[in-house]
């Protein structure tokens, strides 16, 4: 294991990093920090995982994309037929407001990338609510919309410079025939156990596979593969989430005339690619140099990495806000 493959404060990924300024907690329009935010023991969010939820993150201080996490916001709502307590104008509405709200000096952090350094992490969760115990939805009564606002603690900065180790996991992914992938809700344990698993091996990243033995994705992330230049990332009817991070770069590899393929990837493809890196709303892209006991290529972030993550820099900066 080398520093830098799990991140001590955060992951960089799933980041819950409660009572620290600041922090700001939004349930149904009421904002409160952290200590005081509370959710019902009844609430099918807590009891099944009934939920629905984005991650967005800023530059700038203005959130990143945040249309394009609400219409998924939407999609995975109506997938599972949750009835979402507010639409997207009020949650924009409301994510800027809490965002405000937690305006605010971070202490500095040597170690941060400078696009990370200073910019926050909100997290929007809709639940079904609570009511009577019992799996049936129409027992809920009372759903909650709620918005956390934290200091966003991406990846330091020698993780993008030197990359990251990631494994493929025994834990498989969780079926499409199970949960519709596209749907991003609160159901995460096969994720879970997937980084428990990596963890015990020093990975920052762990890739499930399907039941025939297809790579899908990351826990927390979408993974690309590139070979002679080209770069290929599993297809959505993997049962993967589309991962917004996943379309820009795609777009992008496009715009710049990187040939990009979504086709089905085999854990040895991923082996004998040049290169190999993740994307993430939280992340950004981050290069992936080591896969389990072996070097990803030359074991450096290679030049196609190195050269759309430029190009999603250039896209994600942003003017900041006045
Ligand atoms: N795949 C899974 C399972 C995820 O949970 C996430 C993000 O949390 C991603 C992919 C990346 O999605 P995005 O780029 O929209 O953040």
């Amino acid at each position: 294991m080398q520093s830098g493959d799990i991140f001590t404060r955060s992951e960089g990924q799933e980041i819950c990093y409660l009572g620290e300024v600041p922090s700001l907690v939004n349930i149904d329009g009421e904002l409160m920090p952290p200590a005081q935010a509370r959710i019902s023991v009844f609430d099918r969010g807590f009891l099944y995982g009934d939920s629905v939820y984005e991650v967005v993150r800023t530059y700038g201080g203005v959130p990143f994309e945040i249309e394009a996490h609400l219409r998924r916001l939407v999609r995975s709502a109506d997938r599972i037929g949750l009835s979402l307590p507010w639409g997207p104008a009020r949650t924009a509405g409301e994510v800027e407001r809490t965002l405000e709200a937690a305006r605010g000096e971070d202490p500095p952090d040597p170690e941060a990338a400078p696009w990370n350094a200073g910019e926050r992490y909100v997290r929007v969760v809709m639940t079904r609510g609570a009511g009577e115990i019992g799996l049936d939805p129409a027992l809920a009564v009372d759903p909650k919309a709620i918005v956390i606002v934290q200091p966003l603690h991406g990846p330091p900065a020698s993780a993008y410079r030197d990359g990251v180790k990631a494994c493929v996991v025994g834990v498989e992914h969780l079926s499409p025939r199970a949960v519709d992938p596209s749907a991003k809700t609160g159901n995460y344990l096969p994720n879970v156990l997937a980084v428990r698993e990596a963890r015990a091996a020093g990975a920052h990243e762990a890739f499930m596979l399907d039941r025939d033995g297809f790579v899908t994705e990351g826990t927390t992330s979408n993974v690309f593969a590139v070979r002679r230049g080209a770069v290929a990332t599993p297809p959505l009817a993997a049962g993967i989430l589309e991962g917004v991070t996943r379309g820009l770069v795609l777009r992008l590899a496009r715009e710049l005339g990187v040939p990009a393929a979504e086709e089905p990837l085999r854990p040895a493809d991923l082996e004998a690619a040049d290169e190999v890196f993740i994307t993430s709303s939280a992340r950004e892209m981050l290069p992936v140099t080591r896969l389990g006991d072996r070097l990803v290529g030359s074991g450096r972030p290679g030049p196609v990495t190195r050269r759309l993550h430029g190009a999603f820099r250039e896209r994600a900066s942003r003017p900041a806000r006045p």
